[in-house]
Formats: C-alpha cells, structure tokens, sequence
C-alpha cells in the first residue's frame, strides 16, 4: 500500500503494488459501503463497475478488477501518473491551441469507442479526466454513464456548465449530449472558463445555454471556433460526430508529431 493520490466521493484513492510477481502498479479506490448506501447510489456504483470493467481503449481508465469486505468495495484501476488535468489547467489557467486539440481529439476518440458500445458518458468535464505517464488523456469516472438509449430525466446537481439545452430543459436526452460536453470541453481548454457561465449563477447560465448563446473571446483561431460551433448546437442531431471532429482542420493540423 503506497500513498493516498486523492480523496473521492466515498473514500480514498492509494497508490499500490500488487505483492504477486511481477509487481504492477495499480490505483487502489476504496468506497465504503454504508456511504453508498446511505446516498442511496448502489444501482449507480454497480453500473459504473459493469460499464468500466468492460471498456479497452487507451484513452480510458482501465478497471481491471474489484473485492470487496464487509465494509468497503475496492477498484482496481489503471494508475494515471501525471494526475488530474483539472489541476493543470487551473495551474495555467488556460491551453494553448495545440495542446488542446491533441486533448479534444483523445476525448473525441474515448467517446466514439464508447458510442461503439452504446455507452453514453454523460459527465464529461475537466474534473473526470485524467492523464497517463506520458500526458495521454485517461477518461474516467462512469458514475453518470447509461447504456443507450436513454430516456430518463436528468436530476440536475453540481455544475450546469457541461449539459446541453436538452438536459437543461428537462427533455429526453440521447448519446449526442457527450458530443456538446466535447464542445464545451474544447472552450474551456483554449478560453479558460466555461462558454455559457454567467455571473447573475444558474438561472443565467441556465438561460444561456437554452439559447446556445455563444461568443468567443479575441484571439481564438478560426478552425477552432469553427469546430466548436459545430459540436455546440441547439438540436441533437446537428451536432458534428466524433468522426467529424477528427476529420476536422483544428484536429488534423495538430494531428502530426512535435
Ligand atoms: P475519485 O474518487 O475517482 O474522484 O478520485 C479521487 C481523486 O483520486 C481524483 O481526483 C484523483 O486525484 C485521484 N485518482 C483517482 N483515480 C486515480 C487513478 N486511477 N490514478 C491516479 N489518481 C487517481
């Protein structure tokens, strides 16, 4: 058992070593039961623990398996070495272009694996990406994911800023609200703040995203805007597929090494 790399929701997150050989390096969560059960997010956790043993894909964090005692549950994930990328761009404030079209088009590739399979992420924001030993994008947390499709309404808590009109709305949604994530992803990493926050709190933001208000500030590239107006539309099936984005000039003229 190694170091605590970060606290969550029910318990902690520790960095361990398997004692079997060869040792592997592993992230030990641990979450404890009566808390699951107290907030009343049992069906919740199992899900996550089916959808995320079930996923291959390099730009998602690995589950490789799970035990449990009579008071805790404990995953095994993928270690992601260079920590949250949250912490990162609140370090610098913002991406340069470069940088956060390589990290757009990690998430985009995540995300259309996970449509493959019919998953939908639904909580796709800075805070449940992680980065891998060489700074790749591991994207984490399937706490909210459904297998497609859909219909339920969203209960709303935490952050407005990353659900598109139709979960503001209260409307049924489908698999094109993680392609709107990724278009708010996008502004956030080259702008620095969320494209629709509103100082007046939610009900402006609320109102905002209701009519796709969108603006950019000086200095943003025109392949980029492009893009993201593409991915930020008021009707689901407008927005661009992830194929699209990674066809597009903003992601390929960064594609190349260096
Ligand atoms: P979570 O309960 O998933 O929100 O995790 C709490 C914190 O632990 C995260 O914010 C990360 O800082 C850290 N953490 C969680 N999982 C990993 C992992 N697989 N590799 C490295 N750090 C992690």
């Amino acid at each position: 058992m190694g170091r605590p790399l970060g606290k969550g929701q029910f318990g902690r997150v520790y960095l361990v070593r398997t004692k079997t050989r060869p040792a592997f390096i592993l992230a030990l969560k641990t979450i404890y039961k009566s808390e699951v059960i107290a907030a009343q997010l049992e069906a919740q956790v199992r899900r996550e623990i089916e959808i995320q043993s079930n996923l291959r894909h390099p730009n998602v964090l690995r589950l490789y398996g799970y035990f449990h005692d009579e008071k805790r549950l404990f995953l095994m994930l993928e270690y992601a070495a260079n920590g949250e990328l949250y912490r990162q761009l609140a370090k610098r404030g913002r991406f340069s272009e470069k940088r956060s079209s390589r990290y757009v088009a990690q998430v985009a590739d995540a995300l259309r694996y996970l449509h493959s399979k019919r998953i939908i992420h639904r909580d796709i924001k800075p805070e449940n990406l992680l980065l891998g030993l060489s700074g790749e994008i591991k994207l984490g947390d399937f706490g909210w994911s459904v297998h497609a499709p859909s219909n339920r309404r969203t209960t709303m808590c935490g952050t407005l800023d990353y659900l598109p009109p139709e979960m503001v709305e209260g409307r049924a949604h489908n698999n094109m609200v993680d392609n709107w994530a990724l278009g708010v992803l996008a502004y956030e990493f080259i702008c620095g703040f969320a494209p629709f926050e509103d100082k007046s709190g939610k009900g402006g933001t609320f109102m905002r995203i209701a009519r796709v208000d969108l603006r950019f500030p000086l200095g943003i590239s025109n392949e980029a805007k492009d893009l993201i107006s593409r991915l930020l539309r008021y009707a689901p099936h407008d927005r661009l597929s992830f194929d699209g984005v990674l066809a597009h000039p903003w992601i390929q003229c960064y594609a190349k090494a260096s």
